[in-house]
């Protein structure tokens, strides 16, 4: 069932990996083509979008400290991997046959390609319907981009938190392993507390129960998708109240 937008602002967190299509490194540009048209497709309603791109598809600050990297050197090299994606996705955006306004924002200052983030600003670019990519994670070493899209999606009042993943939601048991594995329509914050259920990582999860921000996880593989889950259809699994 589609009602007609039912949401006015939104918070996309897209991880690096969702850039990354097959590949096992790096950015696929028809992939991050095909997330621009379906980003622009919700714009073009009028919808306000916010972005927190991941990292994962260059590098992970877990993975440098593993192999002895001092760990805030490597997050902070984690966060740069989060501005080329950020960079890469602008570029989509403005790219497109019918170009979409779009601000990067950095947590890091890097000026001469990236505003620095500056909350009352991003919400201005939101109200002139631009839409703003925020890059460089929360500029802070130890926290990962959910929890950055918890944060900022607080900070600039998004009414939903569209976690876009390759699985199609949350479900009760692992559905690659358990053939009867149920899919969660929709599951209560205390409900996935309790049952485990990984929807985030503990800190974002945290983050968006206290501030009661709720989060769909969905499939972004499936063009359309953005649009479907911003206009009330019921896919994917909804974390709420
Ligand atoms: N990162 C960080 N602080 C933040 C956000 C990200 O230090 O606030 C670093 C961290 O090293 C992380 C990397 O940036 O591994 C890439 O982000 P993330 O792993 O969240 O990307 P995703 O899994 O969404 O691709």
């Amino acid at each position: 069932k589609i009602t007609p937008v039912k949401y006015k602002r939104i918070l996309l967190k897209l991880s690096g990996e969702a850039l990354m299509g097959d590949r096992s490194f790096g950015i696929d540009p028809e992939v991050v083509q095909d997330i621009a048209l379906q980003v622009a497709e919700i714009v073009k309603d009028g919808i306000e979008v916010a972005i927190v791109v991941g990292g994962g598809n260059i590098f992970r600050g877990i993975n440098g400290a593993a192999k002895g990297m001092d760990r805030a050197t490597a997050d902070y090299i984690g966060m740069i991997a989060t501005v080329m994606n950020a960079l890469t996705l602008q570029d989509a955006l403005e790219q497109l046959d019918d170009p979409i306004p779009t601000r990067v924002m950095s947590a890091i200052a890097m000026q001469e390609i990236a505003e620095p983030y500056i909350r009352r600003r991003a919400i201005r670019h939101l109200e002139n319907n631009r839409v703003v990519i925020f890059g460089a994670g929360s500029g802070n070493p130890y926290f990962t981009t959910d929890t950055t899209a918890a944060l900022r999606g607080a900070e600039i009042n998004a009414e939903v938190i569209l976690k876009a993943t390759k699985v199609d939601g949350i479900y009760d048991s692992d559905p690659k392993k358990n053939p009867t594995a149920k899919r969660y329509q929709s599951v209560s914050f205390d409900h996935a507390l309790i049952n485990d259920l990984r929807v985030m990582d503990a800190t974002a999860f945290a983050l968006c129960k206290e501030n009661g921000i709720p989060i769909i996880v969905f499939d972004l593989g499936v063009t359309g998708n953005i649009r479907r889950v911003v206009m009330g259809e019921s896919i994917g699994t909804y974390v709420g109240g």
